[in-house]
């Protein structure tokens, strides 16, 4: 349960600053990200480090506001990101109960380096936290504290083409320090998830052509199976029938 007022980010001169780069106490001269009313820096043991409002009791929002906007700090400054593995599969069982599974690798994961991060900038309709750019192209990069990208927003993002990453954060706590953050968005690889794709259609249609040349080589294959099998099944393929056995029996001399 995370609380309310205990956040683990303040505002300092229009910068989110940690509490190993503060003094103790009021005198942090931080402010609260989401409400801008004084902070206290709290020094505690390593796991329960942590701001908290001077006054206020409740600000509901003040966690999220600390530690979304941090990550985006984090991005800006770093200028680079650890990009998450992505293939597209596609699987169909064939009429004889076999799978026929086709795979086509986007990327592998990897560092992907900027040129110019954007925050908060409305591209076409849709305000993603942060725009990537690199090489005329571009990454939006969401990032999930407590609200996961719903699913308008994906199919929004999905039509207009662009290729976008949703960081989930959702497991941080308030004392999670500045290096523990970058950590997860800077390195993490499984807090990250591709949602949308630039050159989605194109390399759909790329899997479903491998797949295509795949199942009707499967199919040709099955079919081919079959007739060898009906063919065996004119030969006389079958054990010596019983009575012919029994004969054979018959015919060894007793007392063997
Ligand atoms: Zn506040």
């Amino acid at each position: 349960m995370v609380s309310i007022t205990k956040i683990p980010f303040g505002l300092k001169d229009n910068r989110l600053v940690g509490l190993d780069e503060v003094e103790s106490g009021l005198a942090c001269g931080c402010l609260c990200p989401a409400c801008e009313s004084p902070l206290v820096a709290r020094k505690g043991s390593r796991n329960t480090h942590h701001f908290s409002h001077y006054q206020r009791t409740s600000c509901p929002s003040s966690f999220e506001t600390s530690v979304h906007r941090m990550a985006k700090q984090i991005i800006a400054e770093e200028k680079y990101l650890w990009i998450p593995r992505l293939e597209l599969k596609k699987f169909k069982m064939d009429q004889y109960g076999q799978g026929v599974e086709e795979r086509l690798l986007i990327t592998e994961a990897k560092i992907q380096k900027f040129s110019n991060i954007q925050l908060e900038k409305v591209l076409d309709g849709v305000r993603p936290d942060l725009i990537a750019e690199f090489r005329n192209r571009a990454i939006l990069i969401e990032i999930f504290v407590t609200n996961r990208v719903d699913q308008k927003k994906t199919n929004l993002i999905r039509r207009l083409r662009k290729s976008a990453i949703e960081i989930d954060l959702s497991d941080v706590s308030y004392s999670v320090s500045k290096d523990e953050l970058r950590d997860l968005v800077i390195h993490g690889l499984r807090n990250k998830r591709w949602i949308s794709l630039e050159s989605y259609r194109a390399r759909k249609k790329e899997l479903n052509l491998n797949f295509k040349r795949k199942w009707d080589l499967n199919l040709r294959r099955q079919e081919l199976v079959r007739q060898h099998r009906n063919t065996q099944i004119e030969e006389p393929i079958y054990p010596p029938a019983r009575s012919l056995i029994r004969k054979k029996l018959e015919n060894v001399p007793k007392g063997f």
